[in-house]
């Protein structure tokens, strides 16, 4: 059959992408994904003893557009949940981002806000121009915090030291004086109630959207008919490689089912030294499951496997811009999504980043008016 488009993954891009060109614009879609299921990286299912887990590491809902919460919120109810993390450090479970707490029960101090922000202006580095996330950190806290809590879980996270990545990376988690010890202070947190993959049938249950799951689309690309595409796999791939691969970090996923029902105080904990991992997920403390038993995930870092993380470092966005350039000049074909732009982007960012190419694809004045059901 020929369709209006062909969309390349079946993640947020990808579906809010087939949602709203089948939904608001009478378009016929097919969506291709390699998985054998929807979500992308954000897919959810329950496991063999029934507890609902993430297949590709613990994903939080966090925003502060009241455009994408308004979006999503058509295709589920929410939990309220606020994401607090602890990092393991010097034999204690202290809260990170760093705070007023953290500080003082790292080093027995009984520091008041003011005192720790005279504090941290003393142990902070004076960095003329901040470059890279060792810059970002070091001014911020000093040395000492920045080697506990930054130095080590970076460098087993991106396989680069902090000084050789871009500020970007460890400007996403903040410093305090106080003592909120939330991950994120955005407007809007929370978990889809039923999980993640329930939101993503939802969106893509529409009698114009076809499915097809556990596909390559190169592998079937020659046979397809369509007018546009949209494309958010890995746009070095797309172009195959033809000016060298873009780095990508991966990780391993080691899943855990334990008989017991609870493991460790709060959904993660983060391990920046002593472990090969760099954190443990506890899925129930995110979802509000009850179970008698828990399951966990471990992170490991590699860098070979599927492509989670684009690299942000200089040299990866001039060559990430080399690709831009080539992926303009084609006719009809569209690249989105954290692979497709080689950006860092969180679950909210992307939803943003698809409904403006919505947007633009049906020449619509406002971004207010693309949300619309
Ligand atoms: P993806 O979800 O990667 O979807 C792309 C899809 O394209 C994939 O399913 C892939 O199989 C498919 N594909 C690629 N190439 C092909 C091909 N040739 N043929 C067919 N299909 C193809 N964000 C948050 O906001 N909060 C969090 O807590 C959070 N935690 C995260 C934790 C981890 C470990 C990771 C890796 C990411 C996390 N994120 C989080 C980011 C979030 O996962 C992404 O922002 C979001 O899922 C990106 O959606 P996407 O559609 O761009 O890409
Ligand atoms: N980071 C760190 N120690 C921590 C938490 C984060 O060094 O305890 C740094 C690390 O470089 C990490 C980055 O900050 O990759 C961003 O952390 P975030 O939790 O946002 O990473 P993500 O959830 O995207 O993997």
């Amino acid at each position: 059959m020929h369709y209006d488009f062909v969309i390349v993954g079946a993640g947020f891009a990808g579906s809010v992408l087939a949602e709203r060109l089948a939904s608001q614009s009478d378009k016929t879609v097919l969506v291709i994904d390699k998985r054998p299921h929807i979500g992308g990286n954000a897919y959810d299912c329950p496991n063999e003893d029934g507890i609902l887990i993430h297949l590709y590491g613990p994903h939080i809902f966090h925003t502060n557009s009241p455009d994408v919460f308004a979006y999503l919120s058509q295709f589920t109810e929410w939990r309220q949940y606020e994401h607090r993390v602890l990092a393991s450090v010097d034999g204690q479970l202290l809260p990170i981002p760093i705070n007023l707490d953290t500080v003082n029960k790292l080093y027995g101090y009984n520091f008041t806000s003011e005192q720790l922000a005279d504090y941290f202006k003393t142990v902070g580095e004076s960095i003329d121009t901040i470059r890279t996330s060792e810059d970002v950190v070091l001014s911020q806290v000093g040395r000492d915090l920045y080697e506990k809590f930054f130095r080590g879980y970076t460098r087993k996270q991106w396989g680069v030291d902090p000084s050789e990545l871009d500020k970007m990376v460890t400007a996403r988690i903040p410093t305090r004086t106080n003592q909120d010890d939330r991950y994120f202070t955005d407007e809007f947190q929370y978990m889809p109630l039923h999980g993640y993959t329930k939101m993503f049938e939802k969106m893509v249950n529409h009698p114009n959207i076809h499915l097809k799951l556990g596909t390559d689309f190169k592998a079937i690309k020659d046979d397809l008919s369509f007018d546009e595409l949209i494309y958010t796999g890995p746009v070095d791939e797309y172009f195959d490689f033809c000016y060298g691969k873009l780095p990508y970090r991966s990780l391993r996923f080691d899943h855990q089912t334990l008989d017991v029902s609870d493991f460790q105080p709060v959904s993660v904990v983060n391990y920046p030294n002593d472990q090969e991992y760099t954190r443990i997920t506890e899925y129930k403390k995110l979802t509000g499951q009850e179970h008698p038993k828990t399951s966990l995930t471990y992170e490991y870092p590699q860098a070979e496997g599927d492509p989670y993380y684009p690299i942000p470092r200089p040299e990866n966005a001039a060559l990430y811009q080399r690709y831009k350039d080539l992926a303009e000049q084609q006719q009809g074909v569209h690249f989105v999504g954290r692979l497709g732009t080689y950006r860092y982007y969180n679950m909210d960012q992307v939803v943003a980043q698809a409904l403006t190419l919505y947007k633009k694809l049906i020449g619509a004045d406002s971004f207010h008016d693309v949300i619309k059901s």
